[in-house]
């Protein structure tokens, strides 16, 4: 099972849908899968160093990934350490995931506000640790826990409870799919199961 970059985006976006549409939230207006789309689109909406971006203008809901910049999943851990289902997610499908955390954290929000704003989720943020190394503030958290919902939801239950039960009692939130987490890293090199493995017990 390696899907390349294009289809790591489409599994994605199949995903990303279904659980809009279940959850009853407004699908994005547009949706990119390049940056010359997206700026076409809206100016400087996709900046060049970046792999995604989500915005609310207009009342339009978007996102664009730059699918091109984004990473293949990792064959053998060494310098890279990303792979659909692990706390680190660089590949199209993670991106992809992580961007509409935003756009369903700023649609359950509504009229462009967010609810990882809300201090409820600050103090959930505060009290348990990272899922990956890039959570600067709430917003960017609750897309990183977004992002592990879709993609692995058990890794989020079994590693993160805290931010877990926020998604599911406090934000009525349920998994596509209770599939063991390790049966999801199935086709993943074992040292990427074992570093999970890790950040279970050891946060
Ligand atoms: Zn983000």
């Amino acid at each position: 099972m390696t899907m390349n970059k294009q289809e790591l985006f489409k599994e994605g976006l199949k995903r990303c849908l279904a659980f809009c549409d279940a959850h009853d939230i407004p699908r994005p207006h547009h949706v990119f899968d390049n940056r010359a789309d997206a700026n076409r689109h809206r100016r400087d909406f996709l900046r060049p160093k970046w792999f995604g971006a989500q915005m609310y203008e207009n009342e339009e809901f978007i996102i664009g990934v730059d699918v091109k910049r984004c990473r293949v999943a990792t064959r053998v851990p060494g310098w890279s350490w990303t792979y659909p289902g692990y706390k680190v997610d660089l590949t199209p499908m993670g991106v992809l995931c992580h961007e509409f955390g935003h756009h369903v954290d700023c649609a359950l929000g509504g009229n462009g506000k967010y609810v990882s704003r809300f201090k409820a989720w600050k103090d959930v943020v505060d009290n348990e640790e990272e899922i990956s190394g890039y959570e600067p503030n709430a917003l960017e958290s609750f897309a990183e826990t977004f992002r592990l919902f879709i993609t692995n939801p058990d890794l989020l239950r079994a590693g993160r409870p805290e931010r877990w039960e926020y998604f599911t009692e406090k934000l009525g939130f349920t998994p596509l799919h209770t599939t063991h987490w390790k049966k999801v890293l199935k086709h993943a090199h074992p040292r990427i199961l074992s570093a999970a493995e890790r950040w279970i017990v050891d946060p």
